[in-house]
């Protein structure tokens, strides 16, 4: 159901190293020492070690640490901050869609979990389950949420009588609780925050609409706001979420060319109606079933923005979510060049903080500014503003900008105009990670219809990419696949031309063509 191949191993031992550098990074920082560019431990190559790479960015810019709890992880201000920002947006969108948040309770009745039977096979293996309370044994015993459709479903039979309840549209955010045995910081944690719709109606075209809905709000969402880029489609049977009759996705490749799926849209049928005995009386008095639909999308998001838009350098964040869209480096060698120079600054900071820039001023004393270069880099603020004492006396600062280090990305803004600079230059980077992002993931997207050459492309270096094949639809063709490459069917992309080919694997006719990667 969720491919948990590989990796583990190498991430745990990245891990160590991670920490190792965060520690000696801060104590640097508290100490206000005087570093150098030199003396700076950089960051392990992306190219070298990829999983080593990823926990390192997390440690270093102080996104998240790992908890005295196996599989969790505490959520640092800088990594919550970018989590917040894309939280808010995204409710925004869903709210425009006719959802309204709830809240429903984190411990649901064990037996809730049996009433829906491919759902709790589903999940019962990765259950966390309460048996005492107030020192007392439970007469039933309590599941943590792995997901609420259970508990949500129940009180939708107490809510839904009339065509008139419906549609009856839900959504929550939350923590959920799956007992993962391989963890990694925010791609698969046992704890981990997300949204969840739920939303039942009339007719099954109606949910079936839904669910296409939720699929494009969230490519939107992904595409514009994270700078993501996505394929979409349809899941196989094998990849559906338990209880579905259809699964949509959004899926990625992050820069290690392993897949990562940023969010499901499930088609539910009327299977939790029937379930939890879900009934309403339609316009003809005639007592229905509703159909039904859910999605989310998690803090696992987080790890997309790291892996999609990380460098050697470190973190890189889309304007859009970043903690700090800016920040203002001061810089000058003699006594008397301070004064001019941190005034100029600071009333730039205030002039970006009145235009709505997220901005700091970097005034912190006995560091160098190549420190704070470094610094900021690697915390992946978006655009960095140098203002020094030539700046000054010909009223301008230098903008650099993260997505193009060295001089190539750096230009000259009249501090007067620097507000309307500084809001297209976030604009323009914007775009750029989404061009750049998206320009390797077609770059490491490969049709192939020779499954030798497939089987090579999956089994060689650089994780195989995204592979675009026919398929003919088979669980054994699939199943195959998986086996011999350890490759899933991420998506079978909708509205296809319709042209017929013949399956990778068994050559027979087949009319669709999906997407195969080995995925996160
Ligand atoms: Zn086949």
């Amino acid at each position: 159901m969720k491919g948990k191949a590989g990796g583990a191993r190498r991430a745990r031992s990245g891990r160590a190293d991670a920490l190792a550098g965060g520690a000696v990074y801060s104590s640097r920082l508290e100490n206000h020492r005087m570093a150098d560019k030199q003396d700076e431990k950089k960051v392990t190559a992306r190219s070298v070690d990829f999983a080593a790479w990823y926990n390192e960015i997390i440690a270093r810019a102080e996104l998240a640490d790992h908890s005295p709890v196996r599989g969790c992880i505490v959520f640092r201000p800088d990594g919550f901050a970018i989590w917040e920002a894309l939280r808010d947006e995204l409710d925004r969108r869903i709210k425009k869609t006719g959802a309204r948040n709830a809240y429903f309770p984190l411990f649901i009745p064990q037996s809730f979990l049996h009433k829906e039977a491919q759902h709790v096979e589903g999940f019962a293996p990765e259950v966390a389950v309460v048996t005492h309370g107030g020192g007392k044994e439970l007469e039933e015993p309590l599941i943590v949420r792995p997901t609420s459709e259970t508990i949500i479903n129940y009180m939708f039979a107490q809510w839904i009588h009339s065509h008139r309840d419906l549609p009856l549209m839900i959504n929550q955010w939350c923590n959920v609780v799956r007992w993962e045995m391989r963890t990694r910081p925010f791609l698969r944690t046992t704890e981990f925050l997300w949204q969840e719709g739920h939303t039942a109606h009339a007719t099954k075209a109606e949910a079936e609409r839904e669910a296409l809905t939720m699929l494009e709000v969230y490519r939107a969402f992904v595409e514009d706001y994270l700078a993501v880029p996505l394929v979409t489609g349809r899941k196989s049977a094998a990849e559906r979420f338990p209880g579905a009759e259809e699964t949509y996705s959004i899926e990625s490749l992050m820069g290690d060319g392993r897949a990562l799926q940023c969010g499901t849209s499930h088609y539910l049928g009327d299977n939790f109606a029937r379930a939890f005995e879900i009934r309403f009386l339609d316009t003809q008095n005639q007592l229905q079933h509703p159909h039904q639909t859910s999605w989310g999308v998690s803090t696992r998001l987080l790890g997309a923005i790291i892996m999609s838009h990380g460098d050697d350098q470190g973190l890189r964040l889309p304007p859009a979510v970043a903690p700090l869209q800016a920040v203002i480096v001061p810089i000058w060698r003699k006594a008397e060049e301070g004064e001019p120079v941190l005034a100029a600054a600071r009333a730039a900071r205030d002039t970006l903080e009145g235009a709505g820039v997220r901005v700091r001023l970097d005034d912190r004393e006995g560091l160098t500014p190549g420190f704070k270069f470094n610094d900021w880099e690697m915390r992946g603020v978006p655009v960095r503003i140098e203002i020094g004492p030539r700046d000054v006396a010909a009223r301008n600062a230098v903008l650099a900008r993260r997505d193009r280090l060295g001089r190539e990305g750096k230009a000259t803004a009249s501090l007067d105009g620097l507000a309307a600079h500084v809001s297209a230059l976030l604009d323009d980077v914007q775009q750029s990670f989404y061009t750049q992002a998206r320009d390797a993931m077609r770059a490491n997207t490969r049709q192939f219809d020779d499954y030798a050459k497939f089987r090579a492309q999956m089994e060689g270096e650089g994780g195989g990419g995204m592979a675009d094949v026919y398929w003919c639809g088979s669980a054994a063709c699939e199943t195959r696949i998986r086996e011999e490459t350890r490759a899933t069917c991420r998506a079978i992309p909708l509205g296809q031309s319709g042209a017929a080919g013949r399956c990778l694997v068994c050559g027979e006719a087949a009319q669709e063509r999906a997407f195969f990667a080995k995925a996160y």
